[in-house]
């Protein structure tokens, strides 16, 4: 497991190597997802509101901010999805670990991670949530790693995919986004100096 690499009289900054994203840039493009979002689901004309699903832990300050900016009635529940454990390579087998509160049959879902890398997670949770009987389901991730695909999604029904900014081929962390559970409370996505983790492919 990583050791927390900085030291708390260093705040929470220490680390970072460069921004890519600076908070004012985020909310900007934030507020511009939200407003195509509402535009879809006003357009949609829903019967039952819309759910919103976060993964969890990454996508909470991303769907935090999101749900405020949409103007439609919705509903925001959890999942867990794990595949990564503290290293920075994922083991491309992501397992629901915490499942859903609300009842997603017949409803429109509305994915919201983080970042979409390989795909695999969205791949399991868009099953996941078919099995459960979602009639359509959109994919809304922060940031998009189209490199490094290998897991073709499927969008269902009337589900489309939105993305907040397309990432480089980076480890990033900061707004939601952990290194070894740190680092997700920087306002920005930033990219962290090589000396604060090593290279780890044994997971
Ligand atoms: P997947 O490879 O299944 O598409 O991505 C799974 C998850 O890995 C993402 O939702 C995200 O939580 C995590 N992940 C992928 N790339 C990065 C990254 O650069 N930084 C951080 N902190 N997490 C990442
Ligand atoms: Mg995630
Ligand atoms: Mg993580």
């Amino acid at each position: 497991a990583a050791q927390a690499a900085t030291m708390v009289s260093d705040g929470a900054y220490a680390g970072i190597d460069r921004v890519l994203w600076t908070e004012a840039e985020i909310a900007a493009r934030v507020s511009e997802v939200a407003a195509e979002l509402t535009a879809d689901l006003r357009g949609l004309r829903l019967r039952e509101p819309a759910v919103f699903v976060g993964v969890a832990t990454g996508a909470f300050v991303f769907l935090a901010d999101l749900v405020r900016r949409v103007d439609a009635p919705l509903a925001v529940d959890l999942v867990r999805a794990e595949s990564y454990g503290d290293g920075t390579v994922s083991s491309g087998r992501p397992t629901i670990t915490s499942d859903l509160k609300v009842d997603v049959a017949g409803k429109h879902v509305v994915v919201v991670e983080d970042i979409v890398d390989t795909g695999n997670t969205v791949s399991c949770l868009i099953a996941h949530l078919e099995k459960k009987g979602a009639s359509s389901i959109s994919v809304c991730t922060f940031l998009d790693k189209p490199a490094r695909r290998s897991a073709d999604f499927q969008l269902v029904g009337d589900g489309k995919f939105y993305r907040g900014f397309e990432c480089p081929d980076y480890f990033v962390v900061g707004y939601g986004m952990d290194y070894a559970e740190f680092y997700r409370n920087l306002p920005y996505v930033g990219v962290l100096k090589a000396e604060m983790y090593k290279k780890d492919t044994s997971n």
